[in-house]
């Protein structure tokens, strides 16, 4: 059963650890029981009644369990149950629970065979989700039916299609069926090209505008990924036979999981890296807080940059406006120009005769006029900015405006 956050709350309303966090945190009453959360008062909250740490939920004793049964439903390891906690909830000791659980699940212990290592197959990572997608046929299973199973490698995003024979127009069905909700990726690699050189499938893939590698004479290491992750789906299958459990149900439980625990590689969930939206599974997330790791990432830089990018712009006018002093010598902007090679800034020198604020007065030095403009509209004669009263105005002119634009 998936948790709500309400259970959360109710739960720890009444959990005495909690209890006595929160005269940690609120009234510095320190307790034998809260010593564990001591270490972690700064990023310790309450939101709602309900206990954070940071965007994630602290699970109150009595609810630990049944978080722990959701994070193992669809058989992950060790490693993926604790990444697949992490990034939702906390308590102490959490890490070693997962251990304990996943240990004295019986179907993992069951197909624990020592796994052999996997030599390091890296390539490169593809900049974007759906562009290189990998096809793979897996069976057939006792009952007679295959697996089609499909991954994007960047995000490692997965979906497996239950077929009852793997024909050509099968196969195309198949694709259609995801493409329909995926779009079309650029290239397929298929791992047992003998399905993908068939000429049905082969047109649809070039009407779609899709490129077919085969394995062996394009890209030979790329399809360690598909041999990992189907050796990854004859653990759930086998998990299946020995518990009698209907495979396609756990298959699907199995895809879930996956689709939503943090991947090795990529630190990130699949279908979080594929959809850049929170996957939501049975394991309880603050929704708003703990929205797209991604995206959070994105907008924290995005208004770091706006805010000291405005600091930094309200600083170098202000800086500006503080330079200029009675009796230096401006240039003033065009403010009517009637076409765009005339120069941002009039090339008459002027004198500064008097200055309130920004609100400043010039002299023309060659017409003796006077009149107001705004600090931000004069430009100082110094450095860069040469007088030049002579006939070579005009290019003089056209210089200042390449500078003032770059
Ligand atoms: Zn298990």
């Amino acid at each position: 059963m998936a948790l709500s956050l309400s259970q959360i709350k109710e739960k720890s309303n009444t959990d005495e650890e909690i209890r006595k966090v929160y005269k940690m945190i609120y009234s510095n009453e320190f307790d034998e029981k809260t010593k564990p959360f001591q270490a972690f008062i700064p990023e310790l909250c309450f939101y709602d009644n309900i206990l954070l740490r940071g965007t994630r939920i602290v699970i109150p004793a009595d609810l630990r369990l049944a978080v722990l049964q959701a994070a193992h439903e669809g058989h992950p390891g060790i490693v993926g149950m604790k990444n697949r906690l992490r990034t939702k909830v906390w308590w102490p000791k959490m890490d070693t629970d997962a251990e304990k659980f996943v240990r004295a699940c019986k179907g993992c212990t069951l197909v624990s065979i020592p796994n052999a290592p996997t030599p390091m197959k890296r390539r490169e990572l593809p900049t974007e989700s759906w562009i290189d997608v990998a096809v793979d046929f897996l069976g057939p299973l006792p009952s007679g039916h295959y697996l089609f199973v499909v991954i994007d490698y960047f995000s490692r995003y997965k979906e497996i299609k239950v077929m009852k024979s793997i024909t050509a127009s099968n196969t195309v069905s198949c694709l259609k069926e995801i493409f329909s909700r995926l779009g079309f990726p650029v290239s397929i690699t298929a791992d047992n090209g003998k399905q993908f050189i068939c000429e049905e499938i082969t047109q649809f893939c070039k009407d779609a505008g899709i490129k077919v590698y085969n394995t062996i004479p394009y890209w030979p290491q790329q399809n360690g990924q598909v041999e990992r992750q189907n050796r990854d789906i004859l653990k759930r299958l086998k998990i299946s036979r020995i518990q009698k459990t209907d495979w396609k149900q756990d298959l699907l439980d199995y895809l879930m999981m996956y689709n939503a625990t943090p991947h090795t590689t990529t630190g990130k969930p699949p279908a979080e890296l594929f959809f850049r939206r929170q996957f939501r599974d049975k394991i309880p997330a603050i929704p708003t807080l703990n929205s797209s790791i991604v995206d959070e990432e994105t907008r924290d830089n995005d208004l770091m940059n706006k805010f000291w990018g405005k600091k930094y712009s309200d600083a170098k006018r202000k800086a500006k406006a503080d330079d200029i002093r009675i009796g230096d010598k401006v240039y003033v902007k065009n403010t009517v120009k009637e076409n765009k090679l005339v120069p941002n800034f009039n090339s008459t020198p002027h004198t500064v005769v008097k200055k309130n604020g920004s609100d400043v007065q010039v002299e023309n030095d060659e017409t003796g006029q006077q009149y107001r403009r705004n600090v931000v509209h004069l430009k100082k004669t110094e450095g860069q900015w040469k007088v030049i009263n002579t006939a070579g105005d005009e290019e003089t002119s056209l210089e200042q405006n390449n500078e003032h634009h770059t």
